[in-house]
């Protein structure tokens, strides 16, 4: 009888295989570069044109293969990094199933040039859509490079459903970043379209972490390192200044490879609860290692996600360190800013949250129930109502989470200290307002709901200003010019370099207009280039609110000063100003209650 079933042809399965490792140019990006650091590379090139679309091409300087293997390498399922069955428990390297280089050669054309140290000549192949062309002997440096011409050139389908250029451009620089972040004592180039993207020396992963997400970070990164016999987690948290809205920057590396995990994330900024405005995230950067024997990389084709043997331990763990750390950098809310204030708050026995290690290098797994009740105090609470009684928490950040009923500042007693400080009572004790960044956050506000409105009635200049910017800068006014005119201010570009500013937002006194102006175009500049429209006008919003609040020294008289603070209370985030300073603290009357209260 006639057999139906059989074998599908080398190409086919390869074209098959190819859909799970290659979706789009930054696949192909990932895969090489991380053969690239499993050959050893301490200097790694990438060069892309048209997004990837046309050519995607990497250089290392690292091991090179000698003929056979080069040749060998794109077999199916042909690997020099698991040998047995046992090495799958144990992978160290970032590639392992053999399958990247003949899923590539599947939908493209390549080329790959490779030479050892200790050969004389190196190896040029050629291969299309899994068809071998040629290999011959070559010239050229010890390492590896692979160009990939026209991915999907035969699969035509899948060529049309590549996104945009700007699409798969952001996808690559996603890819590339979170290599160059998990790998900084790696050299990393970059270039599109020959023009130069980014180009790090080997460095360490703080200055790595400024070159890739901003200067301004330079004294805004929290170390975080802790060591235990399951999981060591080391990295950087951002202060909660920097919490930013979106989620970009809030990245996980398990044994140097990336992986998303929105488990873990909760388990970061959970550890921010209180110190960040609600819908803000924090940014980190934090490398997991753990045995291999506990976590499971093979449950998806791209590595990206992976699986513990004890989920709710590295998620109890990671909550833990994180805050251990914020705590060690004193991140809990207060206007230390103040010296006298400060004076103040050292004097009384201002109870500090417990940050003591929670989990030190001799934890077991044993003791995950122990850290269970250390972090969630209520539920501690909960579990032992006993506890609750004998050892009531009074922890200042606490007494801030309960309801928002015990924020709103009772009528009656409000004064100003030094000409800055507001000092009210609310229902647990004293609050101490900022009242300039309360101003900003009304402000911000305020700004903020003009968005849907229609356009801010803009106060004319007398005497309109000319304002020189860089190519750059002006290339930022053009990008943001509609949600400038919005809010307030009116300009004129007189040429490439220079804009008359003919009027200012209602808020700003024309003395300051200019520097508020390029405060703003500084500010632009910091992020992405291409930020929603929602994101230029809240980037905007927050610098006019801080150019135009009141400033430190302003003596508010008592009807001004219950106004802002009844503004401030009416607003929709009144505990942070726009930049995630905390505009106020609340000091419980428990916390006085040893020094100077009667029983
Ligand atoms: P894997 O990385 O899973 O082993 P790949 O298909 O990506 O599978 O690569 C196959 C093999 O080719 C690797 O195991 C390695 O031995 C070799 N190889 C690939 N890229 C390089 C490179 N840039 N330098 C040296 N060897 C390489
Ligand atoms: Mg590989």
């Amino acid at each position: 009888m006639e057999s139906l079933i059989q074998l599908l042809p080398d190409y086919l399965a390869n074209q098959i295989a190819a859909g799970e490792v290659v979706q789009r140019p930054a696949s192909v990006v990932k895969e090489l570069m991380e053969n690239a650091i499993d050959a050893g590379a301490s200097k790694i090139e990438l060069l892309i044109k048209d997004a990837g679309k046309s050519l995607v091409q990497i250089i290392d300087n690292g091991s090179g293969m000698s003929p056979v293997d080069a040749r060998m390498s794109f077999e199916r399922h042909a690997t020099s990094k698991i040998k047995e069955k046992e090495d799958l428990f144990n992978i160290r390297t970032l590639g392992f199933r053999g399958e990247a280089l003949a899923s590539i050669a599947a939908v493209a054309q390549v080329t790959m040039k490779t030479r050892r140290h200790e050969d004389d000549l190196g190896s040029e192949i050629k291969i299309e859509g899994s068809e071998f062309l040629s290999q011959t002997p070559c010239v050229g440096s010890t390492g590896t490079l692979i160009s990939v011409k026209n991915l999907f050139f035969n699969v035509p389908a899948r060529r049309n459903f590549l996104k945009s250029n700007p699409v798969e451009t952001k996808h690559i620089l996603s890819e590339f970043t979170h290599i160059a972040l998990s790998h900084p004592g790696i050299a990393f180039r970059m270039e599109h379209n020959d023009t130069l993207v980014y180009d790090f020396p080997a460095e360490n992963l703080k200055s790595r972490i400024i070159r890739i997400w901003g200067m301004d970070l330079e004294d805004k990164l929290v170390p975080v390192q802790e060591e235990t016999p399951y999981l060591s987690i080391k990295g950087f948290v951002g202060t909660p200044e920097t919490s930013r809205k979106g989620r970009g920057e809030q990245l996980f590396f398990v044994n140097g490879r990336f992986i998303r995990s929105s488990y873990l994330q909760h388990a970061v900024i959970g550890a921010y609860k209180d110190l960040i405005p609600a819908e803000t995230f924090p940014l980190f950067c934090l490398f997991l290692n753990i045995n291999p024997v506990h976590v499971d990389i093979n449950i998806h084709p791209t590595k990206s996600e992976v699986k513990f043997d004890d989920e709710r331990g590295v998620y109890l763990l990671l909550h833990s360190i994180v805050k251990k750390g914020l705590g060690k950098f004193q991140l809990i809310p207060d206007l230390s800013s103040d010296e006298e204030l400060a004076g103040i708050i050292r004097a009384v026995p201002f109870p500090k949250e417990n940050h003591e290690p929670v989990v030190g290098k001799s934890t077991t797994r044993d003791s995950w129930n122990v850290e269970k009740q250390d972090i969630g105090g209520w539920e501690k609470i909960y579990q032992n109502p006993a506890g609750f009684t004998s050892q009531p928490s009074k922890s200042p950040s606490q007494s801030i989470t309960q309801k928002e009923v015990n924020l709103i500042p009772e009528d009656g007693f409000l004064v100003q200290l030094h000409n800055h400080l507001l000092l009210t009572q609310v229902k647990s004790g004293l609050m101490i307002i900022d009242p300039t960044l309360a101003h900003q956050r009304i402000l911000f506000e305020r700004f903020l709901a003009t968005s849907t409105r229609p356009p801010v009635a803009s106060q004319q200049i007398l005497f309109p200003m000319t304002m020189q910017f860089s190519a750059v800068e002006m290339q930022i006014v053009e990008s943001a010019k509609s949600e400038l005119r919005h809010l307030g201010f009116d300009f004129l570009e007189i040429n490439s370099g220079s804009l008359l500013l003919q009027g200012t937002p209602p808020e700003v006194l024309p003395a300051k207009a200019e520097m508020v102006f390029k405060e703003i175009v500084a500010e632009l500049g910091l992020g992405e280039a291409e930020r929603s429209r929602e994101a230029r006008f809240e980037k905007i919003a927050a610098k006019l609110a801080e150019g135009a609040a009141h400033k430190k020294g302003n003596r508010l008289d008592i009807s001004a000063a219950r106004a802002l603070t009844d503004d401030l209370f009416r607003c929709n985030e009144p505990k942070f100003s726009p930049k995630g300073k905390p505009v106020f603290v609340v000091m419980p009357l428990s916390s006085f209650s040893t020094h100077l209260l009667s029983e």
